[in-house]
């Protein structure tokens, strides 16, 4: 029951070459991020070597609600106006972008139907009102919707359509990663827990463990939390009731059916918010519950619950990502994580970019997303 669904999808047979020795860029985590900055630092010729505690995507890219969407945490209006307007826009096209590489790679781990954000009440409404206006303005597809079709009908205040947003087999996605990442030379450790930074025996770290391995960097310990985030899902429903997925409730309550009709439902986090913030990978009856009740109403009729799990996220002071160099490390440690529940577009986009950085390629968004922005 408490094994998510989506990592019972078959692994693909992996060729894992050993390295001997010293490598070039050790990696910690074997998550979307970790894999994105394998593959793509092995493909530039670099000896990598992944190290992870369980297996590859048992972290919250094996846990995580399946939504693929565009942009950051934060909404788009919000974001124009905290990271000014001309680096919001940039940061939304390059997540697109992320989105069709994503595409390019994942074969049929992802799809592609859309997704709605749904006001949950009338103040919600004036809200993602803004955050569509805002899209359009700065040439963003979106649709305005007063009303949605199929299950949600008649019950929301409005919504916005991203049309080109998808539904995403997050384990699937990152297990092939992983594959063409040891085709192209990495190696990946599985079961294989690091404990101390310094003892690695690579010339530079990457630290990918988003809402894990909270205090492997003691000076990340404030900046990124552990957030947990629960999920259930239910039995095949025989009709389609949700097209793709939707969330609502400033992201809180999200949503989608699955190819085999099953809800995949998770959030109500703000039932008990604090509780919430802790790396206990384990589900709590308090939001179960809800998450059932919820599920019955999203259905129309009691349905079972086959499939319940936990999975913890970073989350950030100011939504945003943390990637680069760790200050104060001499260039040795990097990291790249804290989407603020916002990671499958957004790992891969920023295992790219650090691996990039990394490489002493052309890292746009690096500034932004700089560790030291939290300094004095
Ligand atoms: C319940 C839930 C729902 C979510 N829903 C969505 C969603 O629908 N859409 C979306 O975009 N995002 C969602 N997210 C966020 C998204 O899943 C994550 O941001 C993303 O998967 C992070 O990927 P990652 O590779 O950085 O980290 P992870 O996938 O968490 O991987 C980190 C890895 O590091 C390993 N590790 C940790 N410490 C150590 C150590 N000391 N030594 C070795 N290995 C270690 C772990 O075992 C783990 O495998 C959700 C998250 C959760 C928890």
């Amino acid at each position: 029951m408490d094994v998510p669904y989506w990592l019972e999808d078959p692994t693909p047979a992996r060729t894992n070459g050993k390295l001997d020795g010293r490598v070039d860029v050790a990696i910690v985590g074997a998550g979307v991020t970790g894999c994105a900055a394998a593959l793509r630092l092995a493909e530039a010729g670099l000896r990598v070597r992944v190290h992870d505690a369980r297996s590859v995507a048992s972290g919250a890219s094996g846990r995580n609600g399946g939504f693929a969407l565009r942009g950051g945490a934060a909404r788009y209006d919000v974001a124009r106006e905290t990271y000014g307007a001309e680096r919001a826009a940039a940061y939304w096209r390059w997540t697109e972008n992320a989105l069709d590489r994503i595409a390019e790679l994942a074969g049929d781990a992802l799809q592609r139907p859309g997704s709605y954000r749904l006001a949950g009440d009338e103040e919600e409404r004036e809200g993602i009102l803004l955050e569509y206006e805002a899209l359009r303005e700065d040439g963003h597809n979106a649709e305005w919707l007063d009303d949605v079709p199929g299950g949600a009908a008649g019950r929301f205040h409005g919504a916005i359509s991203h049309p080109r947003d998808g539904s995403i087999q997050p384990a699937r996605f990152v297990r092939r990663l992983a594959t063409r990442a040891t085709a192209a030379g990495a190696e990946i450790r599985e079961n294989d827990r690091v404990e101390d930074l310094e003892a690695l025996e690579a010339d530079r770290v990457l630290v990918a463990t988003d809402g894990y391995g909270h205090g492997l960097v003691p000076e990340l310990a404030d900046l990124v939390w552990p957030t947990r985030g629960q999920v259930i899902a239910s039995e095949p429903l025989d009709s389609v009731l949700y097209d793709r997925p939707h969330y609502a409730r400033q992201g809180f309550d999200y949503w989608q059916q699955l190819p085999d009709g099953r809800i995949l439902l998770g959030g109500f986090r703000d039932v008990s918010i604090l509780d919430e913030l802790t790396d206990v990978e384990e589900t709590t009856p308090a939001i179960q519950s809800s998450l059932e009740s919820f599920l019955h109403e999203l259905a129309g009729r009691k349905v079972a619950v086959t499939h319940r799990w936990a999975g913890i996220f970073g989350l950030t002071q100011d939504m945003l990502p943390l990637v680069g160099a760790v200050p104060g490390r001499d260039g040795r440690v990097w990291v790249a994580g804290g989407y603020s529940g916002h990671g499958n577009v957004l790992g891969f986009a920023c295992g790219e970019l650090v691996a990039d950085a990394m490489l002493g390629r052309d890292a746009p968004h690096l500034e932004l997303l700089d560790p030291a922005r939290f300094s004095d």
